[in-house]
């Protein structure tokens, strides 16, 4: 019998399921050593979990507040006054949300009307396409080209319209390892202050850089009230399954944001929530420092073992992704390469299509996370080789 309408919504035939997740599974189903989805192997600091259990054993298990635990938001406020010299009021303008990708999507939610156009650079973190469409907005991508994957601040200014009301930028950068630099930034606030748009930026690897410096965008001048800061402590205590992000943003805006937060989530995991700002009290900056440190001699081992295997790709300046091209080991596309490299080389990676509007754009690369111990990157670096060693 023919159905007058379609049993699933219109907007979720517009994007496809998650690609990175979905590695993950193909990792699992080969036992493939998984450098797909961007997730530690790797203990999270003691003092974490030792914070996470006795938050619990503290009865602190109903809800939060809505917007965040009180400690997390004032931990979060001293942190970003001590290391960016940025005020921010924890009962006006912080959010605790279920990980940056909740953030992300609260945000769309909350500022975006059908018909907006929001600017995403590419190649993207894949959310942001269906954030956008979720919000039934538009998104308009700029391609960064390689190797240097600069911002050129006219093609920036091209692609902006009377319908532009925010842009996405995400330093450092996932997938193609940029930070991007104070030249950079400054066009993107020119641009902000000069067309009145909105800057979203995730910041989630704001303490995972080996080259230049993290300056947030919240800190320009003339940003603060346009600019929504999201990051999270995923990432930075290596605890991406206790899902908090957090967003930082001008009172007007977080107000917004909040409502459509409490009625999606109610709120982050409270004695998760307790514990990132006992990590936050007590790990300042030698903590971040020696983690970008640990993460600069991860990255160098799986660079190494990647252009060994005859990967054409170079050193990242931030995250832990490198995104290489292969076209000198296959003449396969991308989805069809990672499959059979998950298979046979028994190492998972991202396909590239998965991060650009145009597959085609994606087509000789795949993306590789190094935030592994060093024994699985090595691992992963033999099975490379030797895999590469029969293509070849
Ligand atoms: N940010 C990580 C990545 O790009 C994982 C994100 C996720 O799966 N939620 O792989």
């Amino acid at each position: 019998m023919a159905q007058a309408r379609g049993r699933t919504a219109r907007r979720t035939h517009t994007f496809t399921e998650s690609v990175i997740r979905e590695m993950t599974r193909v990792a699992r189903k080969y036992d493939a050593v998984n450098l797909a989805q961007g997730f530690p192997d790797f203990p999270a600091p003691m003092l974490l979990k030792e914070a996470a259990a006795k938050a619990i054993y503290d009865d602190i298990n109903q809800y939060a507040i809505t917007w965040g635990t009180p400690r997390l938001r004032q931990a979060l406020a001293r942190k970003y006054l001590d290391l960016y010299d940025m005020e921010v009021d924890p009962e006006r303008e912080i959010t605790i949300t279920c990980g940056a990708t909740e953030a992300m999507a609260s945000i769309m939610l909350a500022l975006v009307d059908p018909g907006d156009e929001v600017i995403v650079f590419e190649p993207f973190y894949e959310n942001y396409g269906p954030d956008t469409v979720l919000s039934e907005a538009s998104p308009v991508f700029i391609t960064l080209e390689p190797p240097s994957y600069r911002i050129d601040p006219s093609q920036l200014e091209a692609a902006i319209g009377p319908r532009t009301k925010a842009l996405v930028l995400n330093t450092p950068n996932n997938p193609t390892g940029r930070v991007f630099d104070r030249e950079e930034l400054q066009a993107v606030v020119d641009l902000c202050l000069k067309h009145d748009i909105l800057a979203i930026t995730d910041e989630i690897y704001e303490h995972i850089y080996y080259k230049g410096e993290h300056l947030p965008l919240a800190t320009w001048e003339g940003m603060a009230d346009r600019t929504i800061t999201v990051s999270g402590l995923s990432k930075t205590f290596s605890v991406t399954g206790w899902r908090v992000g957090t967003i930082i943003a001008p009172p007007e805006i977080t107000d917004a944001i909040r409502k459509v937060h409490d009625f999606l989530t109610v709120g982050a995991p409270a004695p998760l929530q307790e514990a990132c700002a006992v990590g936050i009290e007590e790990l300042g900056s030698s903590y971040y420092e020696s983690l970008a440190l640990e993460y600069s001699s991860r990255g160098n081992t799986l660079l190494s073992a990647l252009q060994e295997a005859g990967f054409n790709c170079s050193a990242p300046e931030g995250a832990y992704y490198i995104l290489a091209d292969f076209s000198q080991i296959s003449g396969e596309d991308d989805t069809t390469f990672a499959k059979h490299l998950a298979r046979y080389a028994g190492v998972a990676s991202v396909p590239g299509s998965s991060f650009f509007s145009e597959p085609d754009r994606g087509r000789s690369l795949v993306r590789f996370a190094f935030c592994k111990r060093t024994q699985t990157l090595q691992d992963a670096g033999d099975r490379l080789r030797a895999y590469a060693g029969t293509r070849t």
